[in-house]
């Protein structure tokens, strides 16, 4: 098996950081080591995990190059993160997250959750095909707990595709911020997330005949345009359910605190974990995320914060650069035992 298939499997694999170090080594090097350098195969092994090539001597760590490189976290805090992350259904806060793993600031979590959505859209994955449901839908702006149309924030437009399977049910889906929804705009979207030639199937929106022009088959639902409720979720059941899955989904788990300019990278994240819902393993999904991300370059921190400030709500505390311990421990020798009982028996 490459993947833990239980939280008990997850700790009995990757109790230490060399542990940790040797996972990323085999997902990065399936067929052993090879030098990026002169693409020599012969290496040395050294003390700290790190490979040095027996030709010209390059040495290379396991985490060079990925999101893991340089980072002040912990190799087996980022492991649990990502095992949290992964095994989850609905994911996890960054709140919950700081809790969790003892990580001293609010941001350094945020950052670290921001830098495991960052790898989960593959280059050059997929597009939808097939019978696709194509709309438009706005997100954000809601807040829980607030009645009678109060709302702050701002509304972001984004275009929703979902492939329709048959006799029922619903494929995969893509969600993705889009600035408007003109005939242009709608055109690139689908360019990007649908297959060509594959059927498009809309409301009577004025923009999809010039967006699928030559490259789609169209079938527009006539009435549909300007349909709301009950009408809209008869006509385009899929987009109806995963547009309304994901707002929930930011609501609940991330209590509505997800700033426009980031909500991009978390409708990444709702998709990849839509598109993965059938998944009989949450360790398959585990692996995938560590997959990804040992394949992935680095994220600067800087390049995570398109506003400096993280997002609404739950502000950091200022200035307090939380370095998590590791979770790497001694064994506490049975604390309870030692303690006084409070009790007089
Ligand atoms: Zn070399």
């Amino acid at each position: 098996m490459h993947y833990p298939r239980s939280l008990g499997e997850f700790q009995a694999w990757f109790r230490t950081y060399a542990d940790c170090l040797d996972y990323l080594d085999w997902l990065r090097w399936p067929e052993g080591f090879v030098c990026a350098e002169c693409a020599h195969p012969r290496a040395w092994e050294l003390a700290d995990g790190r490979h040095e090539c027996r030709e010209c001597h390059e040495r290379t760590s396991p985490t060079a190059g990925t999101i893991f490189d340089k980072t002040r976290t912990p190799l087996t805090v980022w492991f649990t993160a990502c095992w949290l992350f992964a095994s989850q259904k609905d994911g996890i806060s960054a709140l919950a997250l700081k809790r969790a793993l003892e990580i001293g600031s609010y941001q350094t979590a945020w950052a670290m959750l921001h830098r495991l959505r960052s790898v989960l859209v593959r280059p050059g994955r997929e597009r939808l095909r097939g019978d696709v449901e194509v709309d438009e839908t706005y997100v954000g702006g809601e807040e829980p707990g607030l009645r009678g149309g109060r709302q702050r924030g701002k509304k972001v437009l984004v275009g929703v595709a979902v492939e329709r399977e048959a006799p029922k049910g619903f494929g995969r889906c893509r969600m993705v911020p889009i600035p408007d929804a003109s005939a242009k705009t709608l055109r690139f979207f689908l360019l990007d997330h649908v297959e060509q030639g594959a059927k498009v199937i809309t409301d009577g929106w004025s923009s999809y005949p010039g967006a699928t022009k030559d490259l789609y088959v169209h079938e527009p639902l006539s009435g549909a345009s300007g349909a709301s409720g009950a009408d809209a979720s008869k006509l385009l059941p899929g987009v109806h359910k995963v547009s309304s899955l994901a707002k929930r989904w930011l609501l609940g788990t991330h209590q509505g605190s997800v700033d426009e300019e980031h909500l991009a990278a978390y409708l990444n994240e709702f998709v990849f974990r839509f598109n993965r819902r059938r998944s009989r393993s949450r360790g398959l999904v585990f692996y995938r995320v560590l997959e990804l991300a040992a394949a992935h370059d680095p994220v600067r921190y800087r390049d995570l914060i398109a506003n400096p400030k993280p997002d609404r709500q739950q502000r950091p505390p200022p200035r307090t650069r939380g370095r998590p311990p590791s979770l790497e421990r001694p064994r506490a020798g049975r604390p309870w035992r030692r303690a006084t009982p409070n009790y007089s028996g």
